[in-house]
């Protein structure tokens, strides 16, 4: 096919596959969404809305409401169908990619549909955010648009805010663009907002698809200098929100309370089912600030297929560097949760089954 790039033909698809159970714990979605009462006040406006005409050119009066909401200049607002859209955006507008490894695949995967130079910097032992050779990467050459999920995923690692801080000064000091991608920052103990105000080199990335409960709705929005905000907007196709899901959001932003509720619900439950992995045998989870569990396991493959054929869906992370074993498991409600740990000890008693039967068909002891 001679009509496209060809190195879009050789590009591996974004790496995720749908499987069907009956408890979905694999795209740290909101176990909650919107309570009852906000989605038939939804519906009603559904009802209302003129579907023949386009909504805005770029959801202006969703990202009035945001610029509200945020205490942010709305200049600075760019709203777009899920916060990938805006990664794709920046990463289409950036001379160069920096990254950290391992990290949430979608910078990467952009910069290489995209063509853009890609370069990543392990993280330290432990999750620990490689401060000096993420100052030295920075240093060097020509800038570019640096990606820092915080908290980071796939691992649900949170950085100190003054070692962020401080890669910031240097991003800036090197005319590198910062996106702090805050996707799961209600979970956490701390955010950059504050810091990234009125700095033009720094912004932050976030989303209505986790603790708010609206991935289905897709919105997402970057708070950035109004420089930034203009180039990644026109990167962004015009009317790309649709009026349906900009209803959605604007009527949540009306009745944010239920956010806290559902984020304290979760951190609460994620809590919980660390200290009861602390008992399996085999798996061991991470610390987490978000919505979700890393786990390392002996075996990726066969605790996603053990937990799927006991009908809880996780999702398989050993593909990434350095989470060799490693699967990650939503929050979800506490019946869901409760369904998970119980596969997860029952699939470690079966292992233990197997290896006494085997352990006494060699005579061993
Ligand atoms: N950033 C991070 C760190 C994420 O984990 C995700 C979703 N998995 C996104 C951005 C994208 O979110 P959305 O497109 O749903 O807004």
């Amino acid at each position: 096919m001679k009509a496209l790039k060809p190195h879009l033909l050789a590009l591996p698809d974004y790496p995720y596959t749908m499987a069907q159970a009956l408890i979905k714990l694999d795209q740290n979605e909101s176990p909650y969404g919107l309570p009852p009462e906000l989605k038939a006040e939804l519906a009603s406006r559904l009802a209302e809305l003129p579907l023949n005409r386009y909504p805005r050119m770029h959801a202006e009066t969703l990202a009035e409401r945001i610029a509200d909401f945020e205490g942010w200049p709305e200049a600075g607002v760019v709203v777009g169908p899920g916060s990938n859209t805006i990664i794709f955006a920046l990463v289409a507008a950036a001379q160069r990619v920096l990254d950290v490894s391992p990290s949430f695949v979608h910078y990467e995967h952009s910069a290489h549909l995209l063509g853009a130079p890609y370069r990543a910097v392990p993280l330290r032992e432990g999750f620990e955010l490689p401060v000096a050779e993420l100052q030295e990467a920075l240093g060097e050459g020509e800038p570019g648009v640096f990606f820092l999920p915080n908290p980071h995923t796939p691992t649900g690692a949170f950085f100190a805010p003054e070692r962020v801080s401080s890669l910031c000064q240097t991003a800036a000091a090197a005319e590198w663009l910062m996106i702090i991608d805050e996707a799961y920052y209600q979970f956490a103990p701390a955010d950059m907002k504050r810091q990234a105000l009125g700095e033009a080199h720094l912004g932050i990335l976030r989303t209505f698809s986790k603790a708010w409960g609206l991935a289905g709705a897709r919105a997402g929005y970057l708070l950035a200098s109004e420089e930034v905000a203009r180039v990644v907007r026109n990167l962004l196709p015009p009317f790309g929100v649709p009026a349906p899901t900009a209803l959605a959001v604007e009527l949540a932003l009306e009745h944010p309370g239920y956010v806290a509720e559902a984020v304290e619900k979760v951190r609460r439950e994620r809590d919980r089912v660390y200290l009861e992995l602390k008992a399996h045998p085999t798996w061991r989870a991470y610390p987490s600030h978000t919505n979700f569990l890393l786990i390392r396991t002996p075996d990726a493959a066969a605790a996603y297929q053990g937990l799927l054929k006991k009908g809880v869906l996780v999702r398989r992370q050993d593909h990434l560097p350095g989470l060799a074993g490693a699967i990650r498991v939503t929050i979800g409600t506490p019946v869901e949760n409760d369904a998970f740990l119980q596969a997860a000890f029952e699939l470690a008693r079966e292992e233990r089954g197997n290896e006494k039967e085997s352990e006494d068909a060699t005579g061993e002891d």
